[in-house]
């Protein structure tokens, strides 16, 4: 498909604060720099707010970087629908990776269609079949990996470096975004009319799989919706490092 839109939101939108737009211009400073120094870099799309950000940067900025995400085959409705609307806005296809399907059949063979509901090993076994063998295979052959991490969104990440070893995947991680808050990204995406997925003005902050993903209430801890009903030191797909909010100073 051929790039109908050369302009990032940055670009386009001259309202956008002196301060949102140097950080835009780091983040495409960050993004030029992996393409430089490693081969064949991915961006990792969760197709969350900041996911909208890196697109439009990626694709309007520095179209080397391939996108891609997973369809895990239990996604909301809305984020099969933000995939397309991005890609037409766009111009351009990310890849979409999918889990096996002989490993979901077994899987359903033993634990039944909802079998992540029986216990936390097959809800996390579900997780390893449906996002992280075909996560896996995104990366294989890959230098690097792009994602959309922001500093704040917890302790852990708080001491990240935007470009780091990823010893878990054996490549370096690139996190152009970590000096963004979420009200820089939500500014962003506001600024440039960007697609996001609708889920988010309905009380869903953090999105995954439909079965495993409900509305937060005011206040709750944005993880507070994903898996809930299990024991929240558990909560998390193994992806990335558990997500918890900064302590309060
Ligand atoms: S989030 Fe739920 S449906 Fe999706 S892979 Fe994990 S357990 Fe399975």
């Amino acid at each position: 498909m051929a790039l109908k839109s050369a302009l990032s939101v940055a670009d386009a939108v001259p309202t956008l604060s002196a301060g949102l737009k140097a950080k835009v211009a780091a983040s495409v400073g960050f993004l030029r720099d992996a393409v430089r120094d490693y081969a064949q870099v991915i961006y990792a799309s969760s197709l969350g707010a900041e996911s909208i950000v890196l697109t439009d940067l990626i694709w309007t900025q520095v179209p080397e970087i391939r996108i891609a995400t997973i369809d895990t085959g239990r996604l909301p409705e809305e984020t099969l629908g933000l995939i397309d609307r991005l890609e037409r806005r766009y111009g351009q296809r990310m890849t979409v990776y999918m889990p096996q399907a002989p490993a979901i059949e077994a899987f359903v063979a033993t634990e039944g269609i909802n079998g992540f509901r029986n216990g936390l090993a097959q809800r996390q076994g579900c997780c390893a079949i449906r996002k992280l063998e075909p996560f896996r295979r995104m990366l294989a052959g890959r230098a690097a990996w792009v994602t959309g991490v922001r500093r704040e969104q917890s302790a852990a990440r708080s001491a990240y470096l935007v470009s780091e070893i990823d010893e878990r995947y054996g490549l370096q991680k690139i996190s152009p975004l970590l000096d963004w808050s979420a009200d820089d990204v939500w500014t962003y995406i506001r600024a440039g009319a960007l697609p996001y997925n609708p889920l988010h003005d309905r009380g869903y902050p953090s999105i995954g799989c439909a079965p495993c993903t409900r509305a937060i209430e005011p206040g709750q801890d944005e993880r507070a919706g994903r898996w809930w009903w299990e024991n929240p030191d558990s909560r998390e797909c193994g992806l990335q490092p558990r997500m918890r909010p900064s302590p309060t100073p």
